[in-house]
């Protein structure tokens, strides 16, 4: 019996937001509605969502990110908050039993958090996901699902990235490398 649950990562001001600190730009916003219509189908159907949400702490000198990339989703600013209309939609439901806030520090949502707990304990098989980055957290977080064992549905209409041909190739793999269904 397949028992699913969707996974929106990452879709916060600092990766979203034409200002944000590492945005996708356009086509991250391009999935405002995409993202809020399939959370909204997640929560009538009663299913368990999770928001994993990446946080970063100022001048971590130990996290291989600070290398890499600017200053995102610090601990306690706006650019962690929701973007745009998924921000009131997660308000609005942020203490429904079957919505879950998570944070998590690397790409994948399964990286040091407990995720995969949570998914196991309500017998979870298939992980539905969307959200920032394709190529990078979407990517991370779907080679994790595959090696654990999960079925894995990637939106393709509610995930999205600043780089376009990672993108492309990112959904390629997902279909055929993780054996994931790209909807
Ligand atoms: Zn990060």
């Amino acid at each position: 019996m397949t028992k699913k649950a969707l996974l929106n990562v990452d879709y916060t001001y600092d990766f979203v937001a034409q200002d944000g600190e590492l945005t996708c730009g356009t086509p991250g916003q391009d999935i405002e509605r995409a993202i809020v219509d399939l959370t909204k189908q997640f929560l009538e159907n009663g299913d368990f969502i999770v928001f994993a949400v990446d946080k970063h702490e100022e001048g971590d000198e130990l996290h291989p990110e600070t290398k890499l990339f600017p200053p995102h989703n610090i601990a306690g600013s706006p650019g962690r908050d929701f973007y745009g209309s998924l921000k009131d939609l997660y308000e609005q439901h942020k203490n429904d039993p079957n919505v879950y806030y998570m944070d998590k520090t690397r790409y994948s949502s399964f990286a040091g958090t407990d995720l995969e707990i949570k998914l196991r304990e309500r017998g979870i098989n298939e992980i539905h996901i969307c959200g920032v980055c394709t190529d990078i957290c979407v990517l991370h977080t779907a080679v994790d699902a595959y090696n654990k064992g999960f079925q894995i549905v990637i939106h393709k209409n509610a995930v999205a990235s600043f780089n376009e041909a990672g993108h492309e190739w990112a959904l390629a793999h997902f279909a055929n490398t993780l054996g994931a269904s790209v909807v």
